[in-house]
């Protein structure tokens, strides 16, 4: 575990390396909140941090075991509320249910009990807007701090490129999110994998323009008859992976799919 402070944030980056799939996960502490709780994976690390950590409420991006891992143990250790977008709830109140290599990288997400966030907060200090959006996960919530204008954004950036995504996840409401998202005034995002991003908007900008264009290239290519697999095979020749040892629960493949059902 890894911990830098800049600009009233904390972040706290973990990481996890499973045959040959290296991943890094962050949370973040800033004026009493703590933004998500890493994987179960990682617990034994966090545990000290979550004990002294200087925070009275949790919320939480989306109910995905890597952001939601040590819920559990905050509920039973400390007297502060976790809140979720409300589809999410019912879901936490049971183990998490995933398959195997989600267990080996992240754990085993326990029950919690969470509550619904509302869509507007409050910090000690500022004012706060949940942004619903969904693509990644249904349930998927970005956070804005609008003292600050800094940007809590999950899973919604993760990298650059779209190239690989879970087989549920929706092409169009990605877009629709992040059209959403750059209505709002902020530069600089926290991001759940990558990290703190300075110009965080404009490449959150770009990652819409590359997914806009993607989808373009391959109803274009579908329109001139190829198959799917044809289109993969030109569009993401490589092979991730994380596809390889998600058994297919992640793959460019998904991409290609989504785009084909959302136009037909
Ligand atoms: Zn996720």
């Amino acid at each position: 575990m890894e911990r830098f402070d800049n600009n009233g944030v904390t972040s706290i980056k973990g990481s996890v390396g499973v045959h040959g799939v290296n991943m890094n996960v962050y949370m973040y502490l800033t004026d009493g909140v703590l933004i998500d709780t890493g994987s179960e994976s990682l617990l034994s690390e966090y545990i000290p941090f979550f004990q002294a950590g200087d925070y009275d409420q949790v919320i939480l991006t989306h109910s995905h075991e890597d952001h939601t891992g040590g819920a559990r143990w905050i509920q039973e250790n400390r007297q502060v509320p976790l809140y979720i977008h409300p589809m999410a709830i019912d879901e936490c109140r049971a183990d998490g249910v995933y398959p195997d290599y989600r267990k080996e990288l992240w754990g085993e997400r326990k029950a919690f009990k969470a509550e619904p966030l509302p869509m507007t907060f409050h910090s000690r200090t500022s004012k706060w807007q949940a942004i619903h959006t969904p693509g990644h996960a249904e349930d998927h919530l970005v956070f804005l701090n609008q003292e600050s204008g800094t940007l809590f954004s999950g899973d919604l950036f993760v990298a650059p490129k779209l190239r690989i995504v879970m087989e549920q996840e929706s092409i169009a409401k990605h877009i629709d999110s992040l059209k959403k998202v750059l209505t709002y005034d902020f530069e600089e995002i926290y991001c759940s994998h990558a990290g703190y991003i300075p110009n965080g908007k404009q490449l959150l900008k770009k990652k819409l323009d590359q997914i806009v264009s993607t989808q373009e290239e391959i109803m274009e290519l579908h329109s001139q008859g190829l198959s799917s697999e044809e289109i993969n095979q030109q569009l993401f020749p490589r092979e991730y992976p994380l596809a390889v040892i998600s058994g297919g629960e992640w793959d460019s493949r998904h991409i290609i799919r989504s785009v084909i059902a959302d136009n037909e």
